[in-house]
């Protein structure tokens, strides 16, 4: 049994406050958004609502918001969407090489299926990408810039704003993927210049399975779900209604709290970065040190198998990650492990901690004691 949680990065609990806001509309106010009687328009309002609301905490207008199953979902309708109603301009896309398998998967179906060409820009050893390099790759065939926000793996956030700044100069729509930062950390889609943005709900303190792409009036997106014309026709399917409410009530608590969970979850954070090196030998910290989100430590330890110590701290009633759910327990090494220069047995040997709402100063105690004890048992 599970007794501290530093996983907050694959996934978070529901706040209590976003079940009591969903729960209505999973009972009583049960009806579908597009029917004309007052249960449907009870619904539709509830949904413009939400839309209004998020909009508003992104700098977007509602307009401009597709509510969709997810962040996965997002960002195959940014790439893939772009790519198709830009074919008749050209067939080039820049990608960071570090970015979500969701972007880099239909980035290369693309590129193996439909002849797009691909520049991916790699990241210094801190997992930075440098928005001159992003400059450089621009040509006149270029119809996407995709670079997230901030690294679900290693917590190092991009320079997004530079980046946008130059995808807009250009004309080029620029994809941020804002999973890992959303209700985290301040995101403005217009500081940014984001031409589409991709956030979902449980990463956040929302349920799973329900999240929005941000779309900038103007440009231009296919749609992937075809039959039916919500979402202004540009994502088809019955709207989850119980899961809007709750992803813009979560989003709402998170406005509320977020200085406050910076500041505490940047100085538990600062404590693991300290002192995880101080009582262990062997350790690297990976990732930007400063420019990176307030709730993530990552580490490689030399001489240990990630696998094992995962499943030693989980024993210990501590649960942690090795990076992305996507890659952990797949044999090869992470993507952005060895974009940043870590050798495959390196990559092999880490250990991701991600804090969140109700983590507390006593659990990262206990996580620094046991953590010692179990890396040594597990050199010998
Ligand atoms: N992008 C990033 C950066 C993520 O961390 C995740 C979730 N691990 C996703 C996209 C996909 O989100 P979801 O699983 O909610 O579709």
């Amino acid at each position: 049994m599970c007794k501290a949680y530093f996983d907050y990065a694959s996934t978070t609990p529901v706040d209590p406050e976003v079940a009591a806001a969903m729960m209505p509309f999973l009972h009583e106010k049960f009806g579908d958004a597009s029917s004309p009687h007052s249960l449907g328009q009870e619904a539709k309002k509830a949904l413009e609502d939400a839309r209004e609301c998020l909009a508003n905490f992104i700098g977007a207008k509602a307009e401009e918001i597709i509510f969709n199953s997810g962040a996965t979902e997002s960002n195959n309708h940014a790439v893939i969407g772009v790519a198709r109603a830009h074919k008749a301009k050209g067939k080039h896309i820049i990608v960071s090489s570090i970015e979500h398998h969701s972007v880099l998967e239909p980035v290369e179906y693309l590129k193996d299926h439909e002849g797009y060409e691909v520049t991916y820009i790699k990241p210094d050893g801190d997992g930075c990408i440098d928005p001159e390099d992003i400059k450089r790759a621009i040509t006149k065939k270029t119809i996407l810039i995709a670079v997230m926000y901030a690294s679900n793996e290693i917590g190092t956030i991009q320079p997004v704003a530079k980046i946008g700044a130059i995808a807009k100069e250009h004309q080029v729509p620029f994809l941020v993927d804002a999973v890992q930062a959303v209700g985290h950390v301040p995101v403005d889609v217009n500081g940014l210049n984001a031409g589409l943005l991709s956030l979902s709900a449980h990463k956040f303190y929302g349920p799973k399975g329900v999240g929005a792409l941000y779309v900038r009036k103007g440009t231009e997106l296919a749609s992937l779900i075809l039959g039916g014309d919500q979402e202004r026709g540009r994502r088809a399917s019955t709207q989850n209604i119980a899961g809007v409410v709750g992803l813009v009530r979560a989003i709402e608590l998170c406005g509320q709290k977020m200085t406050e969970e910076i500041e505490v979850q940047t100085r538990l954070r600062d404590r693991l970065l300290s002192e995880v090196p101080k009582r262990i030998t062997g350790v690297k910290v990976n990732g930007h040190l400063s420019r990176r989100l307030p709730n993530n430590a990552h580490f490689s330890f030399d001489q240990v198998q990630g696998e094992s110590l995962l499943m030693s701290l989980d024993l210990a009633g501590i649960a942690a990650s090795m990076g992305s759910a996507c890659t952990s327990g797949a044999l090869e090494p992470s993507h952005v492990l060895r974009a940043i220069g870590l050798s495959d047995e390196a990559a092999h040997g880490v250990l991701r901690v991600t804090l969140g709402r109700w983590t507390t100063q006593e659990e990262v105690e206990a996580l620094l004691q046991k953590l010692s004890k179990i890396v040594k048992s597990l050199r010998i």
